[in-house]
């Protein structure tokens, strides 16, 4: 059959590929490490599958729930917004959507037409330039140097902005970075996006797992005329070790939401309501377990960092979010002989048997990503590996 053109240019997600990879190997009998997946290691919390098993019990899970999602999540939605961040939006400026995924899939369906253009930051989350091609919108790229934390510049996005520019993607916490920006910098890209009339794309998902004292300001607390400007995109598979659940929301402009509802009624139905049911428990219940995750990955961050930087030819600087290492492997490749990011993951793959993710996948060629969401044996003996091969490789 000839499929789409759509399919045709459509990339399969690098991290999905990677860990696929590996378990291949694994299957075979290898013994192979894999720090290729962005999500938490840690079982959902019990007071969360309680609540599950409750709404399975008592049969209110057995149905279709609102396109938007059910009222008690969409109102926790909004208490959570009013306590994390201190901004309020009224119940009908959510939506409860299949994962953060679909928010954004949701979005870039309800925002582009033909030929409009998407700034993207790079190194970027897999999805987003992607998501945008399925929309027949253009994916942008401008790139986070990395002596500014791979973060980008109010006269950097200037220059890629056209006449088509629609929307400007935050990740921050990013995604494979862990570097934040700070108010000054949203605040500049803020008002710039603002005098524009860009839509501001602010996936908020790492906001809770921040490290070291660093703080997570979202873009939307700056202004009130940035707030109105902002769609702010999360869920609940980060902060909760609910990544399997698939609940993830969307916040900001009620006509946006609305359209975006009615792309989802047409599409996914709803998201399923033993999740729903889930993640308001998620959101109202107690938060010690949110803390608890984010101090071990703090500590395996801060036993993980100074390992990492004893990799020969390894370039890092520390991450303040998320739960990944984003190391520079230029000289590291250089020293093993290799010019290609992704030849080199595959020779580790190989030959170390050790799965990370290519950085090409995140738009970064001198990069690869670890993911520190992992038992800490599984890191040393990553690390271990890795250095091993590049001390039986090197050629200088
Ligand atoms: C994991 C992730 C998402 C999607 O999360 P869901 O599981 O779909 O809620 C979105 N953005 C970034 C940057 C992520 O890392």
């Amino acid at each position: 059959m000839k499929l789409s053109k759509r399919t045709e240019t459509l990339e399969p997600s690098v991290t999905l590929a990677a860990s696929t990879k590996a378990k291949e190997l694994k299957s075979q009998g290898v013994d192979v490490l894999s720090v290729t997946l962005g999500e938490p290691d840690f079982p959902t919390p019990k007071n969360i599958q309680k609540a599950a098993i409750a709404a399975i019990e008592s049969g209110k899970a057995s149905f279709y729930t609102p396109s938007a999602g059910i009222p008690e999540l969409r109102q926790a939605i909004v208490d959570y917004i009013e306590k994390f961040y201190g901004l309020t939006y009224d119940v009908s400026q959510t939506l409860v959507t299949d994962g953060a995924k679909f928010a954004l899939y949701a979005l870039f369906q309800a925002i582009l037409d033909e030929g409009d253009e998407v700034i993207i930051p790079t190194p970027y989350w897999v999805s987003y330039g992607e998501q945008v091609k399925l929309a027949d919108g253009t994916p942008v790229f401008v790139e986070g140097s990395e002596d500014n934390q791979f973060k980008v510049t109010v006269a950097q996005l200037e220059s890629v902005r056209t006449e088509q520019s629609k929307a400007v993607i935050l990740n921050s916490p990013s995604n494979p970075t862990g570097m934040i920006y700070t108010k000054d910098e949203l605040q500049a890209i803020g008002e710039w996006a603002v005098a524009h009339d860009l839509l501001i794309i602010a996936d908020d998902i790492y906001g809770r797992l921040v490290y070291d004292g660093n703080e997570f300001t979202p873009i939307a607390t700056i202004s009130e005329e940035i707030r109105k400007q902002t769609l702010i995109i999360n869920g609940v598979s980060k902060s909760y070790s609910m990544t399997g659940w698939r609940i993830g929301f969307a916040i900001g402009d009620k006509e946006l939401i609305q359209a975006m509802t009615d792309i989802a009624s047409q599409s996914t139905s709803n998201p399923t309501a033993v999740s729903q049911y889930a993640a308001v428990e998620a959101l109202t219940g107690t938060q010690d377990t949110v803390e608890e995750m984010r101090q071990a990955f703090e500590e395996r961050l801060n036993r993980l960092y100074p390992l990492m930087l004893e990799i020969p030819g390894v370039k890092l600087a520390k991450p303040q979010g998320a739960f990944y290492l984003f190391p520079n492997v230029k000289g590291t490749m250089e020293l093993c002989g290799y010019t290609d990011v992704t030849e080199f993951t595959d020779a580790l793959l190989n030959e170390a048997h050790v799965a990370v993710v290519t950085g090409a996948g995140f738009g970064a060629n001198e990069n690869i990503r670890l993911s520190y969401a992992s038992d800490w044996a599984t890191l040393e003996e990553t690390v271990n590996r890795i250095k091993a091969f590049v001390e039986k490789n090197r050629r200088k």
